[in-house]
Parts: structure tokens; sequence; C-alpha cells
């Protein structure tokens, strides 16, 4: 188990269910990061006591800071406060629970130190997963998936063995599962934000909403778990009880399951191999009562398709892909454009922007801003 931790998103969803476990599992909290400084970080830095404190703002960082000033903590600020938390020696496992492309640098660091990562930022691998899983290979760092699909395909994995044939990803549908185009059209972000299941930040709520999570689940799992996309199935499963599986060789199929409990995948991330007693409920399938399955509506959710096409693309299309969806979900969420623009945005991003195969972290970085310039742009333009 990980004796301490460097935790980068301490103040959102994940970060702070991130803490409760290392709570439970006594686990020391070495470092905390975050974008901003808040009421909410100074409580986590009294409470947990962390030696390093790292703030993205760096007038935040001071501000924070003097108000620490009873406190034995360093206040770090910018990206090389964040990269600092990243690396930092006091912690053994760093759990990156940034959103978005900003969770990229830093988990490089880290993978760079030779960290365990506990991987709960996604868009991570779906930018640059070839360069981040070369370099973790190259110094010997482990990526433990914090997502709860790719903790359950780990799970499946560790159990069958290696004659995995297909991974089939589970998908909950989202709030509007169901609907038409039409009833799309005019979904507001209060709508969008009601997820039937989990419990999670805005922007991966609404990628639920829109199947795009889904669509950046299977390129994460492509790069996590050397799958290509063909061999990586979806499959909608409202309950969200089964997490995801594994088909074998043999035809014989495993799966991991559970409440829908993110404390659940980030704990396995921090005790894995071991097991540990868990603040998650005890699942009683008989009180469930029924689990079932459906296709994905491809048609209707357009997202889902498009980033299966920017994963048999490769290249730079994946990141445009991700950029693209980031920056129009943030439009939509402070109610710039509609829930069905999200997907034309990011269509028209693919499109316009050239793909560069086998590419540099430089041209990955590069490919990023064009799309999120090309989001903003159209934006404007409306
Ligand atoms: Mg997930």
């Amino acid at each position: 188990m990980q004796k301490s931790i460097s935790l980068l998103g301490s103040t959102g969803s994940i970060g702070r269910q991130t803490l409760d476990v290392a709570k439970n599992l006594h686990i020391r909290v070495a470092a905390l990061a975050a974008g901003h400084a808040s009421a909410r970080l100074e409580e986590q830095a009294r409470a947990f006591r962390p030696a390093l404190v790292a703030v993205f703002d760096e007038a935040g960082a001071r501000d924070l800071s003097a108000r620490l000033r009873d406190m034995p903590v360093r206040v770090v600020s910018g990206e090389e406060g964040l990269a600092e938390a990243a690396t930092f020696e006091e912690a053994e496992c760093v759990v990156t629970a940034v959103v978005g492309t900003v969770g990229l640098q830093p988990t490089l660091a880290a993978v760079g130190a030779g960290k365990r990562i506990a991987l709960a930022n996604k868009e991570t691998l779906v930018c640059a997963g070839e360069l981040v899983m070369k370099k973790a290979r190259e110094r010997g760092a482990e990526i433990v998936p914090v997502d709860s699909e790719h903790s359950a395909i780990f799970q499946c994995l560790a159990a069958g063995g290696k004659a995995a044939r297909k991974i089939i990803l589970t998908a909950s549908g989202g709030p509007f599962r169901g609907m038409t185009r039409a009833q799309l059209s005019h979904v507001t972000k209060e709508e969008a934000l009601r997820h039937p299941s989990w419990r999670m930040g805005p922007k991966v709520t609404v990628d639920s909403a829109t199947m795009m999570n889904k669509g950046l689940e299977l390129i994460e799992a492509m790069h996590l778990f050397s799958m290509p996309p063909e061999d990586i199935d979806i499959v909608v499963h409202p309950q969200s009880i089964i997490h995801s599986m594994v088909a074998f060789e043999d035809n014989s199929v495993l799966a991991q399951l559970s409440h829908p409990d993110m404390r659940l995948p980030i704990q396995y991330a921090l005790t894995y191999p071991e097991r540990k007693e868990s603040l998650t409920a005890p699942l009683d399938l008989s009180e469930i009562g029924a689990l079932t399955f459906e296709k994905p509506d491809e048609e209707t959710f357009g997202c889902l398709k498009l980033a299966k096409k920017a994963a048999r693309e490769g290249g730079t299309a994946c990141a445009v892909l991700n950029a693209a969806n980031e920056e129009a979900v943030g439009l939509f969420l402070s109610g710039r454009i509609s829930f069905l623009e999200i997907e034309e945005y990011v269509a028209g991003a693919l499109e316009t922007i050239r793909n560069i195969s086998s590419p540099s972290l430089v041209d990955i970085l590069g490919a990023d801003a064009a799309a999120r310039e090309y989001v903003r742009a159209r934006a404007r333009a409306r």
C-alpha cells in the first residue's frame, strides 16, 4: 500500500474523495495542489498538514501563504509549483485529479520521477497517450487508473491473465439516454448536470451527457491496455453496477461490480495489489434486482462517433478532439453555446485542423492550442 501521496487537484470532486480515502486508510498527504487558493484549500491544508501546497494562480499562492503563516508548510505557485508537487520526494504516489489538458505536464513530470501515478485525469492519455505510456515504460513508473471503468478493466486483467480478447466498457448513458436529437436541441445546463448514478465534477458530468466521456474513455483504455479501438466495445448499462468487463480468448467474461462510488477505484489505485476495508457500502444484488444492457445510440450522441473516428485516425486527432471538447463544454457551462453545439464544434475542429502523425509533445500542445482557438473563434462569430 502507498504510504504517502501528492494530490494534484485537491479541491475538485475526485480530490475531495481522495482525501476521504486517505483519511480512512491513514495515508499521509505530503503535498496538495490546486488551481486557485480557496477557503476549501486552506481547510484541507489545516486538516492534512502537507509539507507542500502548490497553487497555480500566483496571487492566490501569496494570499494562501499569508493565511497559513502559522503552519510548517511551503506554498509554491505556477507551473513550476505544480511540477514540484508532482515530483515531491516525500510522496510515493501522485494522484492526478486535475481536470483537462492542464494535467499533462505534471503527469509527465511524475512519470519522469518514477512515481506510481493514480491517474484520474483521462485527458492526459487522450491527448498524449503514446508519449506518456512510452515514458512510463522507460522510467518504470506504474500507472494505475482511477477512472472507474479502467479500474474495473485493470482488475479483470489482473485476475484473468494475458489472453484478453476484448474490453467491454460500460456506460451509464447519462441523463439524456433515450432522447432524440430534437429533444437534445433544447436541454439546459441544469439538466445536463443532473447525472442519474454518479457524483462527479461538472466537466465529466457534461461529457457523460454528450457521451463524449465514453469516447474519451475508449481512447484512454486503448493506451492503458494497448488495445486497438476495434477491440473495445461499449455497452450502455444504466444501473452503473458493472464498471466494465474483459472478454478472454475462451469467451469467458470477467466483470467488476460495486455501487457507483468513486472512492472505491481511488482506494484501489492506492492499495493495489492489496485490498483494504473501504467507505463503499456492500453490494446487495437482490436489492438492485435487475442489471440491464443496451447498445449505445451513436447517431443521437454524435460525440461518441467522433471520438471513435479520432481514435482510429491517431496522430494529433485525439488531442484536437479533447481540447475542442474541453473548450466547448466550458462555453456550454457558461451559457454561451447550446448542448448540440458541443458536438458541432468538435466535429468542425477535427475537420479543420490538420492531423500530424507520430506527434511530438510540441505537436500535441500545438494541436491542443489550435483546437481551442478554433472553438473560441467560432463562438465569437456566432
Ligand atoms: Mg469513468
